[in-house]
């Protein structure tokens, strides 16, 4: 099966085109690298003796798109370009829209041209908005969302959706993540945020390794066990099996498929905070502040519709969420920045 990859050289982008070649997959990757490094190749090809075919450009031109279809056989397309950074996106909503959404309708006009029907979008659990309970089952309601990228994930379900209604031949798989984490064991590849982290792994590294002073924690008032704010952490390496899982249970299947892709488990701020000082060996300092705006409580995932449809479940524990990222962040101290 070949399958075009947008965004295949960001983070979980990268990590999914290793297990897919490692599974018998050939991603053809198509990124403008607006958020990622050339380097990637290199390491997908230290791993798996195998450099995909990379295209540069963006999901936003079709004539690029329509290119990539004339030159290669795909079967299906799993699309992860796109601008992830909530905060930028309240600074910037014409360009999260624009990326976002806009990007999805050419992708789909052009896969429609080539013939090409099958498509896995990654969305997000930030559709769900403020949950009214944990766990988190796909038949809660979406859409109160608090901020312009968890619209642009709502929106983009909405299209598709639309799509799948006009157009029933189509396979649409919505994958909505909880909170991806981790990195490859092998420490040559993990999560490479440009400036500032927004998220809270990548900013509990960047302090382990003494890039950053101490970690702000988020609020310490929440109904929750320790007063800080439960979520759903994922390893990335489950999450990208969850997207191969998907292609060959769903993917070729006519219809509009709707999975969770979290753990089932809610784990707070300071449990992780504890955890990545086991994996690193000493404390990460950290300060309690305020709440940040827009945050929700808690949010975990309910495994059962994947499981039981997908045949696909996350198996790696927090601690080795953490022992790889650490692995990842002291062996690349500077990311794919040499
Ligand atoms: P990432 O920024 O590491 O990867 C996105 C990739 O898309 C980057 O390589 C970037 O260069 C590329 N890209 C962006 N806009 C593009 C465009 N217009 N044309 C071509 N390439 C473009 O992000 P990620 O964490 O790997 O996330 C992948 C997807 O998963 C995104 O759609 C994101 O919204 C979604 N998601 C991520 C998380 C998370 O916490 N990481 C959670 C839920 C959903
Ligand atoms: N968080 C924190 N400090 C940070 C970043 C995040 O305390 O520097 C908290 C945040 O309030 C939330 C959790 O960590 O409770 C996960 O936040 P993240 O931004 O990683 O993911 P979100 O679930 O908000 O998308």
């Amino acid at each position: 099966m070949n399958v075009l990859v947008t965004g295949g050289m960001g983070y979980i982008g990268s990590h999914t085109c290793v297990q897919m070649i490692q599974a018998g997959i050939t991603p053809v990757i198509v990124d403008n690298l607006c958020n990622a490094n050339k380097e990637v190749l290199n390491r997908i090809q230290a791993l798996t003796d195998v450099t995909p075919v990379f295209y540069q450009g963006d999901v936003r031109d079709e004539a690029f798109l329509d290119h990539v279809f004339s030159e290669q056989e795909i079967d299906a397309v799993i699309h992860f370009a796109g601008l992830k950074a909530v905060g930028e996106s309240v600074a910037k909503p014409l360009e999260y829209y624009d990326n976002n959404v806009n990007g999805s309708l050419v992708l789909a006009r052009a896969m429609r041209k080539a013939g090409v029907k099958s498509l896995v979008f990654s969305s997000s659990a930030t559709v769900y908005g403020d949950p009214a309970s944990v766990p988190i089952t796909e038949a809660f309601p979406t859409g109160n969302t608090t901020n312009p990228y968890g619209r642009s994930k709502y929106m983009v379900e909405q299209c598709l959706s639309d799509l799948f209604h006009a157009e029933p031949d189509w396979s649409i798989t919505l994958l909505r993540y909880f909170n991806p984490v981790g990195a490859h064991p092998s420490g040559t590849m993990g999560e490479d945020p440009k400036g500032i982290p927004n998220n809270l792994m990548p900013f509990i590294a960047q302090v382990a390794v003494g890039r950053r002073a101490e970690l702000a924690v988020f609020g310490n008032d929440y109904p929750t066990s320790d007063g800080t704010g439960v979520r759903d952490y994922i390893h990335v390496l489950d999450l990208a099996d969850g997207h191969i899982a998907a292609l060959n249970s769903v993917g070729a299947k006519a219809g509009l498929h709707i999975y969770n892709l979290g753990t089932g488990q809610g784990s707070s701020v300071l449990d992780m905070v504890h955890a990545f000082a086991n994996a690193c060996g000493h404390d990460v300092p950290y300060k309690l502040c305020p709440r940040r705006p827009g945050d929700i409580a808690e949010c975990w995932a309910s495994t059962e519709k994947a499981e039981a449809e997908l045949g696909w479940k996350a198996t790696r524990t927090i601690a080795q969420m953490t022992a790889d990222t650490w692995l990842w962040q002291s062996n690349n101290p500077n990311g794919y920045e040499k």
